[in-house]
This record gives C-alpha cells, structure tokens and sequence, in this order.
C-alpha cells in the first residue's frame, strides 16, 4: 500500500488569507514544507486508487502530482475544506466511485453535487462498523463526531491495517478505539499543537494515543497555523519513535 499525501493543512491552509502570524509569514517568505494546502490523502490500494477528501484546490494538487488513475473518492466531511472541490471533477473522463456515509452524502448533496457528476459518479453509500470489502483489502468506517456526520476509515489489506481518524476529537468512541488498536499506521488529523481543543485532538494527544493503543507509525496531518511550523513539529517528534509529521507531497509505503 503506498500513500500520497497531497495536502497536509487544516481549513485555512498555510498561509492562510490576509493572516500576519508569524507562521504564515514564514510560510509566505521561506515556502518548502511550510506551506499547506488543505488535507487530501491518496491510498494506492490493489487495483484501486482512492483519494480521500477533495478540498477547494483539488485541481491544483491533481495537476501538480499528476493523479490520472483514480477508481474512488471517499468523503469523511461534508465542510468546505474537505469537499469543496468535488465539482472539479465534473470534467473527469472515467466513471469513478463515491463513498459515503448517506447523511453526509445527503449534505454534499445540496452544494457539492451536479448533474454533471451524477454521470461520472456511482455514489456508495457506506455505514459505520459494516465492512466495504474489495476483494484484495476492506474497510471498515467508523463515527469520529458525536453530532456531526464525520468518520473515520480503517483499512486492511494483507496483513497490514492502515486507520485514518480524519477529524476526530480526543475522546473516541470504545468501539473506534479498538478498531484503532494496534494499527500498522495511524492518520490523524491533528489542526493545534496541544489542547484546550474540545472539538478536535491535538497534536501531542494524538502522540499519548500511539503510546496507549500500540500503534506502529502515527502519521500527524491536518496542520492549521495556529501549530507551529514543519521544522519545529519535526524536531519536535524526534523524540518520539515512529511519529511523522506529514508535509505536501510525502509518500508513505506500507
Ligand atoms: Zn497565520
């Protein structure tokens, strides 16, 4: 299994608009790793291509990593940073899947969904804790909010199990945390460094996680501004066997 990842930034991404903090300032004047576009994750999964999120830049990210095999899109979010650019592929030229959850699906519906992509997309609809199977790997989706239709995605394929938390808040269900257990490779997605946060786990939460559960690599991403910058998130880590901090156009291979 190999991932891409595309964008690694929160809503705003880095730099955000018309912001003057010191981290969008170095973002601006240094570039690199510093710059985020908002979150979109590319699973090479046998014989299936999945791109997880479609943010406002979709198109820029697909041009810029040259995606032209794809198979499905899997949506965790119905908000504007992780679906705003669904109509981009209005303008695909093969059929693809669309996976979600249907009360999500029923939000995307009302500004994100066409006509037009209702000839390019076959939607599926999945359910927290029913496995997709795929023949050569499964998933199983999880509930990652309480109130809002967000979720999380644990993957198989072999023997190696992928989990990707997606916008989940520190306090996890029972049921996603023993789905999370013992992951070969854990994704969260982790906008500040440390809490207060309620609605979202941050950062150095996440790491305590890893250490309770026993997961084999966490991956951080999802990174907004507020969060210090890559170079000292990276320093930062190091001191933390097998946590990586995600940056724009990382490849992991699983
Ligand atoms: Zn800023």
């Amino acid at each position: 299994m190999q991932i891409k990842f595309l964008g690694t930034g929160a809503a705003e991404g880095i730099p955000a608009i018309n912001c003057d903090c010191q981290h969008c300032q170095r973002a601006r004047a240094e570039g690199g790793k510093l710059q985020r576009e908002r979150n979109a994750i590319l699973f090479q999964l046998p014989d299936y291509n999945m791109l997880v999120e479609v943010p406002p830049n979709t198109r820029g990210l697909i041009n810029k990593y040259q995606v032209n095999n794809l198979q499905g899109i899997l949506a965790t979010n119905a908000t504007y940073g992780y679906i705003g650019g669904l109509k981009e592929f209005e303008y695909w030229p093969t059929p693809l899947d669309f996976l979600a959850e249907p009360s999500l699906f029923e939000m995307i519906q009302v500004e994100h969904w066409t006509e037009r992509l209702d000839e390019i997309m076959f939607a599926i609809p999945y359910y927290p804790g029913a496995a997709l199977h795929f023949g050569q790997f499964s998933m199983i989706p999880f509930a990652a909010r309480r109130r809002q239709p967000i979720f999380g995605m644990s993957i198989k394929a072999g023997e190696k199990q992928i989990v990707y938390a997606s916008s989940t808040p520190g306090r996890l269900t029972n049921y996603a945390r023993c789905l999370l257990t013992g992951a070969d490779m854990l994704i969260v997605n982790t906008p500040t460094f440390k809490p207060p946060k309620e609605d979202h786990i941050t950062l150095v939460e996440a790491i305590e996680l890893k250490e309770q559960i026993g997961v084999g690599q966490l991956v951080l991403t999802h990174i907004n501004h507020n969060n210090r910058p890559h170079d000292e998130l990276d320093a930062y880590v190091r001191q933390f066997p097998g946590v990586v901090v995600a940056y724009d156009g990382m490849s992991l291979e699983i």
